[in-house]
């Protein structure tokens, strides 16, 4: 398509839902070009979604859609192919989608102009000069992040950090207060349903009852922001209320308190609804007014301007082919319990508490994601790429770019290090020092074989003893390694992992 004819529409995907999308100014379309939405309903048909993820897109796209009014042509379609139709073989413009194969389909499309990405601090160019003068240096999470803060003025002062240090983990790693079940913070921001979600939710009824659709998941009120309003509400309540004890109780977790201190924003962050700057640059606003700790300022900060920009980045420098990384030759089927999100199916408590929250809200904090959910996958060999799709699919704000490099660098290890410098996975006394799970559990976080055995401390030792040749070659592993020569009980521990069911 030349550049210079006008298009004849702008087509806005489903994670592009905020007013940054649509933004002349910001190299957005011009305000007289009609805007487009696709809702493919093919997408849904195609692999099994929570029930509450496929209702907070489609909910956030019609909002979108009712609250743009008569410039957008909303089309209900099977495909993207079939929705373009609408338009005609007029040009269209779209901004940089978010995933390979959507950037794949809409560059094979001749009418289609791609626009540059939004929604990101980063541009594609500049994290293409910082990872190029590394020159061989690996790409690490830690020098890019320092890097986005001092190219966007994000607590500095001056050319230092503010407060001197980059890192706060130190101060951010605390486990839960001892004797509370919740952390007593206020809650974090619920919407109220509209008409829309009533709509919705029929149609999602009426298609699973047709059996065209299959979801996963509890059908439960919708629990996160479907829309600009409700998403800025839950940024502003996130500051004002909990932003301040983010900080210290970051890695967690109590049985009955499943949001502790976090944001809850990342759907929203990744529907497009909020920027990723405004997120950032309130968290630094409500720190220099003395209303919060830098620490918890820090470690907000490090999540959105670190991690979720490094995430995106590496997702696309990698390529297409990171999905099929599988290092640790891990080839186990997830068995059905896990995939069906039945709690049921297991006796470890903490792992049952974790597939309970995403069976009800499709959505769970970090660790338990990383060190209870992923941990386990990792441990019992699972398939990398079944388990990124179940992530993907149980989880609200689970998008391609996002998942691939969190699954298969970051919890899997399926890279062989290129996202992390070791595997994150542990035995229970990690998870005993970060929870209140072990108590009532039916195994004993010390115990490493026979009836009390903890399948987190066994599955440990196991992983380490079949990795063993390729761990002890990585400096941050090896002395963990060498416990394996302290077990005296190690061949029945083995014994005993061959045999469990998973
Ligand atoms: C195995 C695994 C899978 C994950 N899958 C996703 C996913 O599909 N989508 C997703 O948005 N996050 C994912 N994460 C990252 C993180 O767990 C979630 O962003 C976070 O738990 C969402 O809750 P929150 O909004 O309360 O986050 P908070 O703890 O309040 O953090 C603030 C924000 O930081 C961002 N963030 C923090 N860590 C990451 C990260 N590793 N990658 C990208 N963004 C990050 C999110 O936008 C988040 O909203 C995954 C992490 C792991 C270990
Ligand atoms: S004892 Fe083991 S299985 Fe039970 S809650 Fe603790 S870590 Fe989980």
């Amino acid at each position: 398509m030349a550049s210079e004819e006008p298009a004849v529409a702008h087509w806005l995907f489903g994670d592009q839902l905020g007013p940054h999308f649509i933004d002349p100014a910001r190299g957005g379309p011009r305000r007289d070009v009609p805007l487009l939405m696709i809702e493919a309903r093919g997408v849904f048909r195609r692999r099994r979604f929570h029930r509450a993820k496929a209702h907070l897109i489609l909910s956030a796209m019609r909002h979108r859609a009712a609250e743009l009014g008569d410039r957008v042509r909303y089309v209900k379609a099977d495909s993207y192919r079939e929705g373009l139709e609408a338009v005609g073989d007029g040009p269209v413009t779209v901004h940089h989608p978010t995933s390979h194969a959507a950037l794949g389909f809409v560059r094979s499309l001749p009418s289609v102009r791609v626009l540059p990405a939004r929604g990101f601090l980063v541009t594609h160019d500049a994290f293409t000069s910082w990872a190029a003068a590394r020159g061989t240096k690996q790409l690490r999470q830690e020098d890019f992040y320092r890097w986005v803060r001092q190219a966007h003025d994000l607590l500095m002062e001056g050319d230092r950090p503010a407060g001197g240090r980059w890192n706060l983990d130190h101060d951010n790693r605390q486990p839960p207060p001892r004797d509370v079940t919740a952390l007593g913070v206020p809650a974090p921001y619920r919407p109220r349903e509209s008409a829309i979600d009533e709509e919705v939710r029929a149609d999602l009824d009426r298609w699973s009852r047709d059996g065209d659709v299959r979801f996963v998941g509890e059908d439960a009120p919708r629990a996160f922001p479907a829309t600009r309003r409700e998403a800025l509400a839950a940024l502003h309540r996130f500051a004002d209320h909990r932003l301040a004890t983010f900080g210290a109780y970051e890695d967690a977790i109590l049985a009955k308190d499943a949001t502790m201190s976090h944001s809850l924003l990342s759907s929203s962050l990744n529907l497009g609804l909020l920027d990723p700057a405004e997120c950032v640059e309130l968290a630094e606003t409500r720190w220099r007014s003395g209303d919060v700790p830098l620490n918890s300022a820090e470690g907000f900060v490090r999540q959105i301007a670190g991690w979720r920009e490094f995430v995106w980045h590496v997702y696309w420098h990698f390529g297409d082919e990171y999905r099929d990384r599988n290092v640790l030759r891990h080839h186990r089927a997830l068995p059905d319990w896990f995939t069906e999100l039945s709690p049921e199916g297991t006796d470890a408590n903490c792992l049952s508490h974790a597939l309970d929250q995403v069976r009800g809200a499709g959505w769970t904090h970090h660790i338990p994601r990383l060190m209870i959910l992923g941990s386990f996958a990792l441990q019992r060999g699972w398939e990398p790429r079944a388990v990124t799709d179940w992530f993907h699919r149980s989880f609200v704000d689970g998008y391609d770019w996002v998942m691939v490099p969190n699954v298969v660098g970051m919890s899997q290890y399926a890279d062989g290090g290129r996202m992390t410098t070791k595997p994150y996975t542990s035995g229970g006394a990690y998870i005993d020092r970060m929870s209140d799970y072990c108590g009532p559990c039916r195994y004993k976080p010390s115990v490493r074989v026979g009836e009390d055995a903890c399948p987190f401390t066994s599955g440990y030792w196991n992983l380490l003893h079949r990795h063993r040749e390729r761990f002890e070659h990585n400096a941050r592993m090896v002395q963990a390694v060498r416990g394996l020569d302290r077990l005296r009980d190690l061949d029945e521990l083995l014994a005993q992992e061959a045999a469990r069911e998973d």
